[in-house]
């Protein structure tokens, strides 16, 4: 692991992952910090899973914290960032990777199933990123990732509300891309197919293979070594992208 060994948090190259506490993200904080970066776990209400990301990047040479909000929630997140922005020069990397389902057919969806979706992913997603892309802005530099689907790219039975939030989550980062292109900051997306995840944990496994051309779901690593990948100077011309994590489907 490379050593983030500065002393003075005003020199740390910070990343702030949301829903960082277990799944994708919290395989992403791992990445992250291997490649350097102190890692600012978010999460909303398992503080437990949090520590334990925390302690896993430790144990492995790394540094972090862990910082509680919902960031569907403006005022607390407001408040989060507040304390990061006095506290660190910047935020050099953002993945927006929280997320829920409220699966259900879309005759029956309720308001609140809708609502519930769409705020935590599009509404999360302007309540993290715009006061951290004006800070982007003002350092000329920056990289964020969000997390969005397959189901975003395609659609999928059952899930109008999260598709919905999904394809948002694309349109909005491309156009964000293209406003901030030339001010050395980049954004883009990844789209994972079946990952194995509590979020997946309940659906049925055999079935889901037989639809994936490599034949099984993948692992939480696949999704962050491309994100990690895509934070890194090694993707520094890309930007505006989609880049698909699903074993081959389309
Ligand atoms: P997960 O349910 O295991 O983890 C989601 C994380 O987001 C949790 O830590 C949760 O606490 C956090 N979170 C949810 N709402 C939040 C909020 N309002 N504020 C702060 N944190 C919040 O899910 P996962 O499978 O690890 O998924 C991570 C991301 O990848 C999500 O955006 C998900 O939609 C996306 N994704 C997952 C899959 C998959 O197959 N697992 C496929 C495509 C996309």
């Amino acid at each position: 692991m490379k050593k983030n060994n500065r002393t003075h948090t005003k020199d740390l190259a910070v990343a702030l992952v949301t829903g960082g506490s277990r799944g994708i993200g919290r395989a992403i904080c791992r990445e992250l910090a291997q490649a350097g970066y102190y890692v600012m776990i978010n999460y909303r209400s398992n503080e437990t899973a949090a520590a334990q990301t925390l302690e896993m990047i430790k144990d492995a040479g790394g540094a972090g914290e862990t910082k509680p909000f919902d960031v569907a929630d403006s005022r607390a997140t407001q408040t989060a960032l507040k304390d990061i922005f006095s506290r660190f020069a910047g935020v050099q990397v953002l993945v927006n990777n929280a997320g829920i389902t409220a699966d259900g057919l879309f005759a029956l969806m309720t308001e609140a199933e809708w609502d519930s979706v769409l705020n935590t992913h599009l509404k999360g997603f302007f309540n993290v990123t715009r006061p951290i892309i004006e800070k982007m802005v003002n350092q000329r530099s920056g990289s964020i990732v969000t997390l969005s689907s397959l189901s975003g790219l395609t659609g999928h039975r059952g899930q109008a509300n999260y598709s919905a939030a999904k394809a948002g989550l694309i349109g909005t980062s491309r156009s964000i891309a293209a406003e901030v292109a030339r001010l050395g900051i980049r954004v883009n997306v990844v789209a994972p197919g079946w990952i194995q995840t509590e979020m997946t944990q309940d659906l049925p496994r055999d079935a889901i293979k037989q639809m994936i051309p490599m034949a099984r779901v993948g692992r939480p690593e696949e999704v962050a070594k491309v994100v990690r990948f895509l934070c890194s100077e090694d993707a520094s011309y890309i930007t505006g992208q989609v880049l698909s994590v699903n074993g081959g489907m389309y």
